[in-house]
């Protein structure tokens, strides 16, 4: 196994990570409801996607209704 021949100062070691944050999300509007969401992803809010419902939402389904 490799092992380094000198200690990483905290300098050294927060110089290396001075290029490992993290960019900013680039939210979309949903075009079926509006809200915010992530491009080539599910809108989390209405569960649609390229023009269609492909995740149904939890307010359709009323879990009261079947057990009364
Ligand atoms: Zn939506």
């Amino acid at each position: 196994m490799a092992v380094p021949k000198s200690k990483v100062t905290r300098s050294r070691r927060g110089l290396r990570r001075s290029h490992h944050a993290l960019g900013p999300s680039n939210p979309n509007e949903c075009p079926n409801c509006g809200e915010l969401r992530r491009p080539h992803h599910v809108c989390g809010a209405c569960g649609h996607y390229d023009g269609r419902e492909v995740v149904s939402t939890a307010e359709e389904i009323d879990l009261d209704d079947e057990a009364a």
